[in-house]
């Protein structure tokens, strides 16, 4: 079996002042790590201390099914996300930047935003609509969107952001799913060139009987298609602003009242409706950006995802306005019209953090390292990124040309169960390309084998968590009691998160791919990323998806699908080069049994590579 050891070459130490600015220095974090051993729940209790809170918890963490974390409490995300800012020194800094496809800009300060969230939630309350009334929001980021999910949860009313990249069907399923009361949506956007009419797809969702529970729809008048407005359901964004003399209050809620509820990528099968709630998943969500994205009171952040997908929500969103910081959205594709955009942004911006994906990077890097060095990428200072494995080719790839060789790159790994980041190396770390570090101080995580016994190092097991925490998701919407089959196991106080791992000796996570997307070759067990990770070394290979096929001799073999890159040309002699490199970087067993040049490769809504269509339906 092979093993993934970073060789000492690929140890990348930070630099002095990276190390010395961090948030948390080397040294607190292994404190960190001894105190949540020592009292868990005071170490999260001291998290919790850090935002504010209407009334206090009288428990930490209750030990229900799910657990519930500060008990007893009253709270609401939206206090801590913008009253408290307005009434602080953050006051006039700036909440968001946003820019369009075609490059105009808008900036609001947190005073800005919080009169536009006011005179929305005293709209939406005389519309009727209070504690528990579910809205969809079907959203590209702007401004208004930010204002309308504050605004929404100011009032209590939970919310599920739908991805704006989906068809009517997608939708229609979505609304009858929570069985919305309101959708909320652009009149249309424009993404690589093109207009997309999000009206229409909404209106098609909602012609049907699934739209039924759909009372209200609002339309955010992006590109002033005014007239397709229905009288009989439809109200301008404008129309619901309601004039208020200082401040609508924010409703003090229970801390396990629902925030919202965020459907997985769909990886692995249909989607899940995961539910957060307002008190746990701000104190989680809060610790991450402090210890993790390291946030700073000077910091832009960009995080890329779509509003419709965790890490959106989680970092885009909620994250960067709970501490007080700049987030910067962008409606556009980032490599439209050419694959600088998103240098541009950051040089104009002046973006400090930039959280992505490896599909994006993979993107980046096939367009060579010109366009970067055409911009000024100083104020960048820390890389993130999340949703698939990060191949250490990539991660070099971004280290050099992008971080310029000083900003930390880190390879975070959660999921919209975990809802804010679990497992991360944290920038004063040394960071190993291609691993996912170790766990955060205050998360458990261990490699077990299929009956939760943990394997010894460098074997490789499931990655599964144990205990709870702020951020564990409160159960499935509206499926309470199979919310955790298949997922949480109360006996052993156990979250199996499908994914197949390896710890090495030094305690870093190694991330193989998931459990079902794994081959057993000849009696070796490996995860499909390891054999794409040994592709991608090859500098024609642009993106490549792994699955296992029937083989007689040793039960299964490897089928690789491979996207090259120019110049690079299919053909008999780069497919045996391909054979004999993933023979020498992975060991005589991996046998490729059949490599497959196609042009693209399929994806979820997300941008990850769905390997089960290519296993399922191999394309002709
Ligand atoms: P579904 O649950 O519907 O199948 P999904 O698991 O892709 O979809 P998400 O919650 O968006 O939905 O993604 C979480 C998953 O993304 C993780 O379980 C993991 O497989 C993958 N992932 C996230 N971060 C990383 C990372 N840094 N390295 C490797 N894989 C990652
Ligand atoms: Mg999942």
């Amino acid at each position: 079996m092979s093993e993934q050891h970073a060789p000492e070459e690929h140890l990348f130490r930070p630099a002095a002042p990276v190390r010395m600015g961090a948030n948390l220095s080397a040294q607190e974090i292994e404190q960190a790590r001894a105190w949540f051993a020592d009292n868990p729940e005071g170490f999260w209790e001291q998290a919790a201390k850090e935002l504010q809170w209407n009334e206090p918890w009288h428990t930490v963490c209750d030990d229900g099914d799910p657990p519930t974390w500060f008990a007893g409490a009253k709270c609401n995300i939206v206090h801590n996300c913008l009253d408290r800012h307005v009434h602080s020194a953050n006051r006039n800094k700036l909440a968001l930047v946003w820019e369009s496809e075609a490059g105009e800009t808008r900036k609001w300060t947190y005073f800005e935003l919080s009169r536009e969230v006011n005179r929305l939630a005293a709209g939406l309350r005389r519309l009727g609509f209070q504690a528990g009334s579910v809205f969809v929001l079907c959203l590209p980021p702007l401004p208004e969107t930010v204002a309308l999910s504050l605004a929404i949860a100011k009032i209590g009313a939970v919310q599920s952001h739908v991805f704006v990249g989906y068809a009517a069907k997608v939708l229609r399923a979505r609304i009858a799913a929570l069985q919305a009361e309101c959708v909320v949506c652009a009149d249309g956007f424009a993404r690589n060139g093109s207009v997309v009419g999000l009206k229409e797809i909404v209106d098609t969702a909602l012609d049907s009987p699934e739209g039924d529970s759909v009372e209200l729809t609002i339309v955010v008048p992006r590109l002033g298609i005014k007239q397709s407005l229905r009288t009989d359901r439809d109200l301008a964004y404008d129309d619901v602003l309601h004039p208020v003399h200082g401040n609508e209050p924010t409703t003090a809620l229970d801390s396990d009242h629902i925030l919202f509820v965020q459907y997985t990528s769909g990886t692995t099968g249909t989607p899940k409706g995961v539910v957060h709630t307002h008190g746990g998943y701000m104190v989680a969500l809060n610790r991450t950006m402090n210890w993790v994205l390291d946030i700073k009171a000077t910091d832009i952040l960009w995080c890329q995802a779509d509003l419709g997908w965790i890490t959106g929500q989680s970092y885009a969103l909620w994250g960067p306005l709970l501490a007080g910081s700049t987030t910067m959205l962008y409606e556009g594709h980032p490599l439209y019209p050419k694959a600088d955009r998103i240098w541009r942004i950051v040089e104009k911006a002046g973006v400090s953090i930039l959280y992505t994906t490896p599909t994006l990077m993979r993107m980046v890097k096939r367009y060579g390292p010109g366009f970067p060095a055409q911009h000024d990428l100083s104020a960048l200072r820390l890389l993130a990124a999340v949703g698939e494995p990060l191949a250490p080719e990539v991660w070099l790839w971004w280290h050099e040309h992008i971080g310029q060789g000083q900003c930390p790159l880190l390879n975070t790994w959660w999921q919209t169960e975990t809802g804010a980041i679990v497992i991360s190396p944290l920038p004063a770390n040394t960071l190993k390309p291609g691993s996912v570090g170790r766990p955060l101080p205050g998360i458990q995580a261990a490699v077990v084998d299929p009956e939760g016994t943990p394997v010894p190092a460098n074997t490789t097991g499931h990655l599964v968590l144990y205990g709870s925490w702020p951020g564990f998701f409160n159960g499935l919407f509206r499926e309470h009691d199979q919310s955790f089959a298949g997922y949480w196991s109360p006996s052993q106080k156990t979250y199996w998160t499908g994914d197949l791992a390896r710890q090495d000796a030094d305690g870093h996570l190694w991330i193989l791919g998931r459990q079902d997307e794994v081959l057993n070759i000849a009696g070796h067990i490996l995860g499909a990323t390891e054999i794409e990770n040994g592709l991608l070394v090859h500098p024609g290979v642009h993106e490549v998806a792994v699955v296992p096929v029937p083989d007689k001799i040793r039960g299964q073999a490897a089928k690789a699908y491979v996207v090259l890159k120019e110049p690079h040309q299919a053909g008999d002699a780069l497919k045996t080069a391909l054979t004999e490199l993933v023979r020498q970087e992975l060991g005589p067993v991996v046998r490729i049994k059949d490599i497959v040049f196609v042009e693209t490769l399929p994806k979820t809504g997300s941008g990850k590579i769905l390997r089960r269509a290519l296993r399922d339906s191999p394309p002709a």
